[in-house]
């Protein structure tokens, strides 16, 4: 199918000249990059800046036309320049009372996992939920909220998350190949992060709660500066390698004025079920000690539980499976607290 979408698309590109080279937009053409994933196509064209104006008037023209091709589910076009003029100062626009980006020094440390049952727990306590997951290193939300097929657009070529336990979820791993990250440099990175607020039909939201990737990279960066975000929250484990990553998450939220709602401490130890002691597998109580030393909210611990592993992998949050158990009333009480700080 994608083969098909991108042969009509050069079949109508090919009659536009490229406004840089003034070649005709086809196969050959180095300037013109399609990527199509599920029926979204991706596009990316070099310009000049002093010539913004053709250009998005071309680009407006290109997206109508390739909106009307058959499978076309949404078209992103990206206009890139090394200067450009009309950028949009805030470009991740959203209906949403609070956003709060779920951030972590490393990959693995329970990012998604703790950015999942917040959200859900968010919703339990009453809040219109969004759930955006950004990790484009790998995007791992629809597996753990139960989410199977794919988003499909609505009249106005928007696309309408999918839902699972009340949450409205949206994932960049729909957009973009992750498998194929050399292809998906900055721009188009952007393009589909923004596409990812603007582009999709949330309605109103209390709450939005972005899965960031790990790291503190462009994409992480630009979200922080442009979707105005309530605050964020970092996950990490107890050991010192881990707390170095954080320390540059920290700085990073502080440079662009975002406040640090709280640290939270993840695979804090291991309760185990034969001698019922606990033990501290990634040292103890690292990230509680960064917190003072920064002097940021410590939100909680959590130990490193089988049953919480298992709950991601089944796409049945804790707080779906297990609502009245320890771990789900820790993501509550967070919850809670995150109301009332946020809304008072
Ligand atoms: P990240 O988003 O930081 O990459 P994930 O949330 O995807 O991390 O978690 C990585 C893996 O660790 C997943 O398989 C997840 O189920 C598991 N995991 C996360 N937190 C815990 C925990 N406290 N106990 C046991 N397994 C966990």
């Amino acid at each position: 199918m994608s083969e098909q979408i991108l042969q009509s698309i050069y079949n109508l590109t090919k009659n536009y000249n490229d406004p840089l080279s003034n070649k005709p937009l086809d196969q050959n053409n180095t300037n013109f990059q399609v990527v199509i994933k599920n029926g979204n196509v991706n596009i990316s064209m070099s310009i000049n800046a002093e010539k913004a104006e053709d250009a998005n008037k071309l680009s407006n023209i290109l997206k109508k036309n390739i909106e009307k091709i058959n499978g076309v589910v949404s078209v992103n076009l990206v206009l890139t320049a090394e200067k450009n003029p009309n950028q949009p100062k805030s470009r991740f626009q959203i209906n949403a009372k609070n956003i709060i980006a779920i951030a972590s020094g490393k990959g693995g440390v329970g990012k998604s996992t703790f950015a999942a049952n917040i959200a859900v727990a968010l919703k339990q306590i009453g809040n219109n939920v969004g759930l955006l997951d950004a990790d484009i290193y790998g995007p791992s939300i629809p597996r753990m909220m139960g989410i199977t097929g794919r988003p499909e657009a609505n009249k106005n070529k928007k696309l309408i998350p999918l839902e699972n336990y009340g949450v409205k979820c949206m994932s960049i791993g729909f957009l973009i190949d992750v498998d194929t990250p050399a292809i998906w440099r900055g721009p188009m990175i952007m393009k589909a992060l923004e596409q990812m607020f603007g582009g999709v039909e949330w309605g109103e939201l209390d709450y939005l709660i972005i899965d960031l990737p790990p790291g503190t990279g462009d994409a992480q960066l630009s979200l922080a500066q442009n979707s105005k975000l309530s605050g964020s929250i970092i996950i990490s484990t107890p050991q010192d390698v881990a707390l170095i990553d954080v320390r540059k998450g920290i700085n990073m939220f502080k440079k662009v004025n975002v406040p640090i709602l709280g640290l939270v401490e993840n695979m804090s130890y291991f309760l185990c079920d034969k001698c019922n002691e606990k033990h501290f597998i990634f040292s103890n109580n690292g990230a509680r000690k960064e917190a003072e030393k920064f002097n940021i909210s410590f939100l909680d611990e959590f130990p490193l539980d089988k049953k919480l592993r298992l709950q991601s992998d089944q796409g049945k949050p804790s707080c779906i499976d297990d609502p009245h158990g320890e771990i789900s009333q820790k993501y509550i009480s967070i919850a809670k607290n995150l109301n009332q700080n946020l809304n008072n």
